[in-house]
């Protein structure tokens, strides 16, 4: 038996698991329905599944506690459900205690899920709950496939038919600050043999780590882009992403420049709107400017309160939007979903709430794996 550390199946990419198999003298072909039970059919007891002879014997000797491998499966520590229905928020509890957030969301027949990419972040972003909270560690990419086949499943439970087609990197963590885990995590959850969610419904969101960006662009990464800027001037920007004192608002805009001409690909911008901070018709003019000649669609987000920031939701950018319209940007509103579980946008953060609505007993042993 080695005596290497244990390594989780979820980080391994098909081809390793290929590769892990041809060593143990068992055919590649396998790989094909290990693949599928974990990731197409969120099978989460191998031991307990059919397989082949030769697949159930290396499953035996090399899965489990003391061997080579290990799955990643969070345990479910709380799930909130928003006094809609529509929202559901996971804390999922990793190995080594981390607890992370992860959320469902399911309007209009679309289910899309919110994934961490980070316990916590190093951004520092004054209005977000997680830069409140500061950096703790980056996620594997099997923590970060764990949360969408938690999420999975969870939807079968509720709706067989529904299928989960939609993904966000928008929960805890800046994605591109962890940029090999998210890369390889992404692969897995493409997969058509196994999750399958699309690269074009999945979007990933930065405060905007250029480099991270030039790497998607260089690669022509097949996911989309969502930049979040929230200020038009090196200053409006430095004061609620101080993150932008690395990566100033110059470079950038340059850097989504080069990113739309080289994909071809449009770009997302997010922007928090905050009462007197940034959202002045003036600003908005300002920004309208800023991207001019990007193909840009602008959406706006309303503050969402959080305990370390005192500032507030603009009243309205019904004028902020419209200046933007009239430049020629599609720019729309992120609805306010979700607010009461704490699950809205810059809301997640790993704490205990009063008004946490866990599921029956007999139903979380269900999901708790
Ligand atoms: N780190 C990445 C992705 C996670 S944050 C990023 O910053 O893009 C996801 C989105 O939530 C970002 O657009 C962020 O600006 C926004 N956000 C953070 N805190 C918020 C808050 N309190 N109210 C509204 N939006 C917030
Ligand atoms: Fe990190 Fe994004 Fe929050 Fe900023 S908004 S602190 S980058 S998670």
């Amino acid at each position: 038996m080695s005596a290497a550390i244990p390594r989780s199946l979820h980080d391994l990419s098909f081809s390793e698991i290929e590769n892990e198999l041809s060593t143990a003298g068992i055919s590649k072909q396998h790989a094909k329905s290990l693949w599928r039970a974990i990731y197409r059919h969120g099978v989460t007891d191998l031991h307990q599944h059919d397989f082949l002879p030769p697949l159930a014997r290396w499953i035996h000797e090399s899965i489990g506690e003391g061997k080579k491998f290990f799955l990643d499966q969070p345990a479910l520590d709380r799930e909130i459900l928003s006094s809609d229905d529509l929202t559901r928020k996971f804390l999922l509890r990793l190995n080594d205690g981390q607890v992370i957030e992860t959320v469902l969301m399911g309007y209009d027949a679309r289910h899309t899920v919110c994934v961490s990419t980070q316990a916590g972040c190093a951004m520092g972003c004054v209005f977000c709950a997680t830069g409140q909270m500061g950096f703790v560690r980056h996620l594997r990419p099997g923590e970060i496939i764990a949360q969408v086949l938690h999420a999975k499943r969870v939807l079968h439970e509720m709706n067989p038919k529904a299928r989960l087609r939609n993904l966000v990197m928008m929960g805890m963590g800046e994605p591109l600050h962890n940029i090999d885990a998210v890369h390889h995590a992404l692969a897995t959850i493409s997969d058509v043999r196994g999750i399958s969610i699309g690269p074009s419904k999945i979007a990933i969101s930065t405060v905007g780590v250029v480099p991270g960006i030039l790497r998607m662009a260089s690669e022509n990464w097949p996911y989309r882009l969502a930049v979040s800027l929230h200020g038009s001037t090196e200053d409006e920007r430095a004061a609620l992403v101080p993150a932008s004192k690395r990566w100033n608002l110059e470079s950038l805009i340059d850097t989504c420049r080069h990113y739309g001409s080289t994909t071809g690909k449009r770009i997302f911008f997010e922007w928090t709107l905050i009462a007197g901070k940034n959202d002045s018709p003036e600003t908005a003019t300002r920004l309208a400017e800023l991207l001019k000649g990007i193909d840009a669609h602008i959406n706006l987000i309303p503050l969402n309160p959080t305990g370390g920031f005192s500032g507030t939701a603009s009243p309205s950018g019904v004028q902020f939007q419209k200046i933007l319209r009239n430049a020629g940007f599609p720019c729309t509103f992120r609805q306010r979903r979700g607010i009461d579980v704490a699950a809205g946008c810059g809301m997640l953060k790993a704490e205990k709430r009063s008004h946490q609505k866990p599921r029956a007993k007999d139903e979380c042993d269900k999901i708790v794996t």
